[in-house]
């Protein structure tokens, strides 16, 4: 096992990750940006290094300034967390290059998952079920993007090989439509990601958005750990996380986390990672995959037992994988809001000083967050400041929980979205189980104050 690691990330995240270090007697060496020095996980920390000013592109993704943070405090690894430098190959590949081990999979696995394109066709390859679309990139001739769009069948949904958080998608209804919508996101997919291929899928209606964590070390053993329904989205952001998916058949689950075992084993895939699907009418289809921990990693965590960061430490020093797939078993309901200092209706970031930070207790629930009374929620970084977690033996006591909850979260001096989930968790639509990703914006565009 490691001595000391370095984590290089901010809020909740760093925070949960110098938990788990603790836990495993890893000293944790925190780097924060100007506008995190009274960060909690800071003041906690036995090491912390001030990496840049508050932009990120001069802290938290200044990759010589990390680096040279983990050379000055002799760590001997360092945690991505999530966002930031997480999926970036060029950083791992540095990392290593320097002498440290990267927490996550190789530069290879990031590389190949990380271009939508190289990951749909490696999938396939592997067995794992995708969206019917172009075989690979969209040629340039206007008659053969006619024809591909004609075979699988309108509306299709035109998409960058290099996009992320949702940018650099474009659906088309209609063949009148076809040509200028590729041209145009081909261009801006070369403005915004540096790479203009774009690829073509069917736009599928209504689907539920439904992931499978999985879990790999360096022996080639490699686990799945259960999915997640990811459905309630607002502009692909997700907002509310369960885990298991409410009224899927646990047949389909374990078929499907088979073939996304397969598909590690296939690349040679460690760590942690989570394959992105589509679900509609009783099928899943792949989009993509993501290389890191994610946000809502809490709700497995909750129903499995398994402290998935830990794990990811474990593996990368080089251990087995503590647990077979039959050892893991699903028990009872998670359920995970993200806490938001932003508007619940309107969406304006709200950062600023919180007056009062009140968090929830009791049985089956879990607060990670940074946030403590009196902390200042910085402008210059994603809104989200925590979030709550509760497990319960039934998906109606996981909800109750998590009413309960809410009902005792007390966040002033700024605003935050937890009227909107205190809403949402009596909306008998949610409650009942199952909505698909666009219902929260329907749900919204009605209740509009
Ligand atoms: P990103 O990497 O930008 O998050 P994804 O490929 O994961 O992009 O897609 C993000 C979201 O876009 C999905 O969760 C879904 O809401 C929507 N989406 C993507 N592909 C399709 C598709 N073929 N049909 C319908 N919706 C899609």
């Amino acid at each position: 096992m490691f001595k000391k690691i370095l984590v290089a990330n901010r809020g909740e995240i760093a925070l949960r990750i110098q938990r788990a270090c603790r836990e495993l007697g890893v000293r944790a060496v925190m780097v924060y940006s100007e506008a995190d020095r009274e960060a909690k996980y800071v003041k906690l920390a036995e090491e912390a290094v001030c990496i840049g000013p508050a932009q990120s592109s001069l802290s938290y993704l200044n990759m010589p300034a990390i680096i040279s943070a983990a050379e000055v405090t002799d760590a001997e690894a360092i945690h991505p967390g999530y966002g930031f430098l997480s999926e970036n190959a060029d950083f791992a590949e540095r990392v290593e290059k320097s002498g440290f081990q990267f927490i996550g999979p190789t530069p290879e696995s990031i590389r190949l998952m990380g271009d939508k394109v190289s990951a749909k066709q490696a999938m396939i390859k592997a067995g794992v079920p995708c969206v019917p679309g172009s075989e690979g990139e969209l040629p340039d001739d206007p008659t053969q993007i006619r024809r591909i769009a004609k075979a699988v069948g309108y509306p299709v949904i035109i998409k960058a090989a290099g996009g992320g958080g949702g940018r650099g998608m474009r659906v088309v209804h209609t063949e009148a439509a076809l040509v200028n919508a590729v041209t145009t996101t081909r261009a801006e997919a070369g403005a915004a990601f540096g790479n203009p291929a774009v690829y073509l899928e069917k736009f599928l209606q209504n689907p539920r958005h439904i992931e499978i964590q999985v879990m790999a070390d360096k022996l080639k053993n490699a686990v799945y750990l259960g999915e997640r329904d990811c459905s309630m989205q607002r502009r692909h952001q997700k907002i509310i996380e369960e885990a298991p998916a409410p009224g899927i058949a646990r047949k389909l689950i374990e078929r499907l986390g088979e073939r996304c075992v397969t598909a590690c084993k296939k690349i040679g895939y460690r760590g942690a990672g989570t394959f992105e699907f589509l679900y509609e009418d009783g099928e899943f289809y792949f989009i993509e995959m993501n290389t890191r921990v994610q946000v809502e990693h809490p709700v497995t965590e909750m129903t499995t037992g398994i402290d998935i960061v830990k794990t990811q430490i474990m593996v990368a020093a080089g251990e087995k994988l503590p647990f077979t797939q039959r050892q893991i078993q699903i028990r009872g309901h998670a359920i995970e809001c993200r806490l938001n200092a932003e508007d619940p209706y309107k969406f304006i970031p709200s950062p600023g000083r919180v007056t009062m930070w009140h968090a929830p207790g009791g049985p089956g629930v879990r607060v990670d967050s940074h946030v403590y009374t009196n902390y200042f929620v910085p402008p210059n970084y994603d809104s989200m400041i925590g979030k709550i977690i509760v497990h319960g033996d039934t998906r109606d006591q996981s909800l109750a929980r998590m009413r309960t909850a809410l009902g005792e979260t007390v966040v002033e001096g700024i605003s935050s979205n937890i009227a909107l989930h205190r809403e949402l968790m009596l909306d008998a639509k949610f409650v009942a189980g199952g909505t698909n990703i666009h219902y929260l914006e329907e749900w919204l565009s009605h209740h509009q104050r």
